[in-house]
């Protein structure tokens, strides 16, 4: 039980927690603000509001990316180590994104959701594992059921593939950068158009290449005066760490010592050890690495944070608090490093601690509102203050935001017999009350 609850939260929890959920989403703040460094100036060069589109990645080997509705971009971890340059990244990501400005989404809705196929189903499934196994997968998980209840993954055409090549190629063009890494990338899987359906890569049955799809692309790249722009160094650096960082999550322990030999002292290797130590049971090598990480890069908050993160998952509670602080002090902004922080101290389970985890925890919630695995910390912290209408409350809210409505309904109106009616609490018990049943009513009439 105790191994159980070290392995569960914390970003990369579900990695750890074994193969059991084949499609997962994972979070990472070190991660999550690559893709958006690199993804937010080609969504705006889409005239889209980065605000309202949403990245997130899938803990997936296999090669794909894709767009579901809802302004909504999904990266498997396998196409995340695949790629040599950010541009070619960039490239995908702003194909990706000439769906969704496209409206290829909003169009082939109702009437083709039939002919989605194998594509939408396999999705699903793993998004459905995702849901149902909040309650021990944690962290990992987004718990939003929201999020893909509308879920209605492109189906291919040929036509929306070319227009969003062109798309994509006019946003790189706009925000200064060259089209060629999408190039790249896509001549580099090239081999796969000769393969059946089933052989290829996911992301190549929904993207068939062609010559004359390549040809096209290539003709608008050539054309743009920033088609030999490069990656800055920084960009660069910031996907050797990427990749780094889930290959040593990912990939077996032996598999990371192998590709990463202690004769390579680089930033991204010395990462991929320190994680790779840390799951191959090695505390010590494992603190050892990312402490000369620290040493070096002292105002990094992800190598405080990742220290706190195997000490925590060693079940030192204690003593991953003091790096968890750190890190929050160098990034105040990350819901997910405050997220870590209170988990630590509901473990511990002080008096002081649990009234500061509640504080960081609203925090969290203030900033991310659907983050269903705070909620349940967050009703686990009210209950061992004996705050049982709070508890049931959040356990509410947990509920609701992975779409568990039923749940929802009735943990939101017990709450609502022990709150006071003029908290916000109160009213938002209320709120959840109503707007579920209204949608139960509604479900139970469809069927
Ligand atoms: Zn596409």
């Amino acid at each position: 039980m105790k191994l159980l609850r070290v392995l569960i939260t914390a970003s990369f929890a579900l990695l750890l927690a074994g193969q059991a959920l084949a499609q997962s989403l994972i979070r990472d703040t070190e991660i999550e603000e690559t893709l958006r460094e690199f993804g937010d100036p080609i969504i705006r060069a889409a005239g889209l509001n980065p605000k309202s589109v949403d990245i997130y990645i899938v803990n997936d080997p296999s090669l794909n990316a894709f767009v579901t509705r809802g302004q909504k971009v999904f990266f498997h971890t396998g196409i995340l180590v695949e790629f040599e340059t950010p541009n070619q990244l960039k490239g995908v990501m702003a194909h990706e994104v000439g769906h969704i400005a496209s409206g290829h989404l909003a169009r082939s809705s109702e009437t083709q959701r039939s002919a989605y196929g194998t594509f939408l189903v396999a999705a699903g499934i793993g998004l459905a594992a995702i849901l149902a196994g909040e309650g021990q997968a944690g962290a990992a998980i987004l718990g939003s059921s929201q999020q893909f209840a509308v879920l209605d993954v492109l189906r291919y055409s040929r036509i929306n593939e070319s227009s969003a090549d062109q798309a994509g190629a006019n946003y790189l063009e706009i925000s200064g950068q060259s089209g060629r890494g999408l190039i790249e990338f896509f001549e580099k899987f090239r081999y796969q158009e000769v393969m059946s359906e089933q052989g290829r890569f996911p992301y190549f049955r929904s993207h068939p290449l062609s010559s004359a799809r390549i040809d096209n692309l290539r003709e608008v790249v050539d054309e743009s005066p920033y088609r030999d722009e490069i990656d800055s160094p920084e960009d660069i650096r910031r996907m050797q760490i990427m990749q780094a960082k889930l290959r040593g999550f990912i990939d077996p322990p032996q598999t990371t010592f192998t590709k990463f030999p202690s004769s390579d002292q680089s930033e991204a290797a010395r990462l991929a050890r320190a994680v790779a130590h840390f799951r191959a049971a090695n505390l010590k090598e494992g603190l050892v690495s990312v402490d000369s990480l620290i040493e070096e890069f002292p105002d990094n908050p992800y190598y405080h944070e990742l220290r706190g993160e195997i000490l925590y998952k060693s079940g030192k509670a204690r003593l991953a608090q003091p790096s968890l602080r750190n890190a929050i002090k160098l990034k105040s902004d990350a819901p997910l490093l405050k997220q870590a922080l209170a988990q630590s101290l509901i473990d511990e389970n002080s008096t002081d601690g649990i009234i500061e985890a509640v504080d960081l925890l609203k925090d969290v919630l203030q900033a991310e509102p659907e983050n269903g695995y705070s909620w349940y910390l967050l009703s686990q912290a009210y209950g061992y203050q004996n705050k049982k209408g709070l508890a049931q409350y959040a356990v509410a809210e947990q509920a609701y935001a992975r779409g568990d409505l039923r749940r929802a309904t009735s943990f939101a109106a017990r709450a609502m017999e022990q709150i006071p009616r003029d908290t916000p609490q109160y009213r938002r018990a209320n709120d959840i009350v109503v707007i579920s049943d209204a949608q139960l009513a509604q479900d139970s009439k469809r069927r």
